[in-house]
């Protein structure tokens, strides 16, 4: 039996891992265009490694390539450009196509930009791999400087933000609405993570939106303009405002996709309405219900390759889930 995983986040590791355990003999492989080559990496422990400083990639490792090699499971650095359902083909650049049995799409979610004037600046930035929190930690001098603004009071936007402001960043986090956290925190802990934010001597600027980038030299950002008129220095823009499901490649594909989200519809055993083609993690969408955190992600992956296995597995969404923001956390560990 051949397994292909489109993914190499928690999602499409746990599925792999997964078949592995419960399929000896099979060919399990995974595609993943994440550039930097290491096998399985905590993207959800960035911020909190930002605090300390990103020195080697090492450090942020879960599964390195080699540990999946000696599981036999091949990790390949590609990107698949269109999956044919119909004749279980996955088509790779240089027009190679491959065939598979069983097809996982587990291709997480891609960060929303604001588009604004000024957008192509240098310093507009967004955060989701390797590379873009080893670009911060490249720039920290330039930003210790002259400052950053992070757009977006959710729970992604207060951790980076926490991050820069303890790397000595002067940093400013704006959000359009009244208060932090929404829709993660409850009022009372998104109140708890301001005064703390606040306490740790950062800006905060509620019920705004940016309305441009700027740079003097029409090339590096050196601030932002906000609705009200308002500008705010920085050397970076980091725009935390949500992801979309990655899933344009699957255009013409026929795997349903929801119009508003972008997901790829699945039933409860996380199948997709094309025989042998499952999905998981930021990607899917269930009754609703679409993963956002690493936990759930990870269930997915382990549920869908299950049903991958021909056990039939059904997953159930959480009744309420929130990700544990650093700043609430540090909060604890100081009181
Ligand atoms: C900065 C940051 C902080 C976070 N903090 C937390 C936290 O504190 N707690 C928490 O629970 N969650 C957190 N999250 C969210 C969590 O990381 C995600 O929910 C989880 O990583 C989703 O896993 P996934 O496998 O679905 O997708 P991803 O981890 O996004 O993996 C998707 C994979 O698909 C690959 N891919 C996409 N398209 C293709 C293609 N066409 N061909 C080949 N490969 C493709 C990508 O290269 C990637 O390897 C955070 C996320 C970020 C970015």
């Amino acid at each position: 039996m051949r397994y292909a995983i489109i993914g190499g986040g928690v999602a499409g590791i746990t599925a792999a891992k997964t078949l592995r355990e419960h399929a000896p003999d099979a060919k399990i492989t995974v595609y993943t265009f994440e550039i930097h080559p290491f096998g399985l990496y905590a993207r959800k422990d960035m911020a909190r490694r930002l605090i300390t400083g990103i020195q080697d990639g090492d450090e942020l490792l879960l599964e390195s390539e080699a540990t999946l090699a000696e599981q036999g499971i091949e990790l390949h650095y590609e990107e698949v450009l269109r999956v044919f359902p119909h004749l279980k083909q996955i088509l790779l650049p240089r027009h190679i196509r491959l065939n598979y049995d069983r097809l996982l799409l587990a291709t997480g979610a891609t960060p929303c930009i604001i588009d604004a004037p000024g957008l192509h600046y240098i310093g507009v930035h967004q955060v989701r791999n390797y590379e873009d929190i080893s670009l911060i930690e490249a720039w920290m001098p330039q930003l210790q400087q002259s400052g950053a603004v992070v757009i977006g009071g959710g729970i992604l936007g207060m951790d980076m933000a926490y991050a820069l402001n303890r790397r000595g960043v002067p940093t400013t986090l704006v959000a359009r609405e009244k208060h932090l956290g929404i829709p993660s925190l409850s009022e009372t802990d998104a109140a708890l993570a301001e005064k703390c934010l606040r306490a740790e001597g950062m800006q905060i600027v509620l019920g705004e939106t940016l309305a441009a980038y700027l740079s003097e030299d029409n090339r590096v950002l050196d601030g932002v303009r906000l609705s009200s008129g308002r500008i705010i220095p920085g050397r970076m823009a980091l725009c935390t405002v949500g992801v979309s499901p990655t899933t344009d490649f699957l255009i013409e594909s026929e795997v349903e996709i929801d119009a508003e989200t972008g997901a790829i519809w699945v039933n409860a055993n996380l199948q997709t309405n094309q025989p042998n083609v499952y999905a998981a993690g930021n990607c899917a969408q269930i009754d609703g219900y679409i993963a956002r955190t690493w936990k759930q992600s990870a269930e997915q992956g382990r549920v869908a390759a299950l049903n991958m296995l021909g056990q039939s597995t059904l997953y159930h969404p959480p009744v309420a889930e929130t990700i544990t923001p650093l700043i609430l956390e540090s909060i604890q560990e100081r009181v």
